[in-house]
């Protein structure tokens, strides 16, 4: 079997000095400033006179633009992430124009993530120390894990969330990531009602032990900054305090959620999962499922490429299989299943808790689209079909053999 081929992105945290704090919100202004005029540009270009600017033409209006009085402060800076902001924006017009995206928008100070990307010209990466063009000191990063043995970054983004923490995130190649043996085990995941994930091994899996104290801490910082004045220096305190419990929160959710995949694909060949919306949630009434539309989606997220990385197969479910109404025993439809019910007994006397059912049932719908079509997607097949609820045929016994190996 063959390694996979991927470029993996490896991000610490990094405590700036003085100087390079400076540095470096000088450079995320220019950016900003960059980016914006050459989307004002492009923008005019098209809807006065129907022309389309390349990427050359672009950059070659960033150097006239450094020549001039009012903007030589653009000369301050490392040019590259000024140029990948250019690159940046011309990404987004190909997208846009292939009706793949929304207009570009406006960088704004206050809503966009600041951060400059720098390729190899412009920093030197030696001996897993990095030091950025217009620097004479390297990065002090917390390295939390090592970058793969003799590899260096292709690219290195630097950002500084709203909490005011620093970032790099690395991009190298990673050959270290080959396919694990095959397996024959096959794992279903139901977002829970009363766990974060239920499997269909009859294991629940619950919200990692400090979620509850973090979220008690989000909601006294909440209620302080909605007490302090308006424009007050202790109101930007009470705000960054929020902002670092929000990003507290989802480091350990998403540190969970790794741990939780990788688990998931290292164990199992075929891994499981409803294809979930938020038009989904709202529609069955699954609000209070413990497992918020974000920690799923990026779940998935992780799923999806860690599969890839192992050779494993993740299957998505249509979003409107009756996960929680079908009895995984029998096959038995109930007409309704209400929030509350955490465990029910079944006509045929299987009893159920209501989660590890539902992953149950999701197994079993998943290998039976393995099993019959080469990567067919329910979802696919049937988009957005409301009325697949009732055309989804499980066969009930000999699914339930595969659930339960
Ligand atoms: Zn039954």
């Amino acid at each position: 079997m063959a390694a996979t081929h991927v470029k993996r992105a490896y991000k610490f945290r990094f405590y700036p000095t003085d100087a390079q704090a400076a540095e470096l919100s000088r450079t995320f202004g220019c950016v900003r400033k960059v980016y914006n005029m050459a989307l004002q540009a492009r923008t005019e270009a098209w809807s006065l006179r129907g022309e389309r600017i390349s990427y050359n033409a672009s950059s070659a209006m960033l150097t006239a633009w450094k020549r001039t009085a009012e903007l030589s402060y653009l000369s301050e800076v490392s040019s590259v992430p000024l140029q990948q902001a250019l690159r940046h924006l011309q990404g987004a017009f190909t997208n846009f124009f292939a009706k793949r995206a929304r207009y570009p928008r406006f960088k704004s100070k206050k809503k966009s993530r600041d951060s400059a990307e720098y390729t190899t010209s412009a920093f030197r990466y030696r001996d897993g120390r990095l030091t950025l063009a217009k620097m004479s000191e390297p990065l002090a990063i917390a390295w939390s894990r090592p970058l793969p043995e003799g590899r260096s970054p292709s690219t290195v983004t630097v950002s500084r969330d709203a909490a005011g923490r620093w970032f790099v995130s690395m991009l190298c190649d990673d050959p270290g990531v080959e396919p694990l043996p095959m397996l024959d085990s096959a794992v279903g995941v139901d977002a829970g009602i009363t766990s974060l994930v239920a499997l269909s091994t009859g294991e629940k899996i619950a919200n990692p032990r400090h979620e509850r104290r973090d979220r008690e801490r989000l909601v006294r910082a909440q209620r302080d900054l909605a007490r302090k004045a308006n424009g007050s220096a202790n109101r930007e305190k009470a705000r960054r305090k929020v902002a670092r419990v929000h990003a507290r929160i989802a480091d350990r959710r998403r540190d969970f959620l790794h741990k939780l995949t990788t688990r998931l694909v290292r164990e199992n060949q075929t891994v499981v999962i409803e294809d979930l919306t938020v038009r989904n949630m709202l529609r069955n009434g699954r609000l209070s499922r413990a497992i918020s539309d974000a920690s799923w989606s990026d779940l998935r997220t992780m799923l999806e490429y860690k599969a890839q990385w192992y050779g494993r197969d993740l299957v998505t479910i249509d979003r409107w299989f009756p996960s929680s109404k079908l009895c995984s025993a029998c096959g038995t439809i109930r007409d309704r299943m209400p929030l509350n019910v955490r465990a029910w007994e079944c006509d045929c006397g299987a009893v159920h808790d209501r989660d590890v059912n539902a992953a149950r049932n999701i197994l079993a719908a998943g290998l039976a689209v393995a099993a019959c079509g080469d990567g067919v997607r329910p979802q696919r097949s049937t988009p957005g079909g409301r009325s697949s609820v009732k055309q989804e045929v499980v066969p009930p016994l000999r699914s339930r053999a595969a659930a339960q190996p």
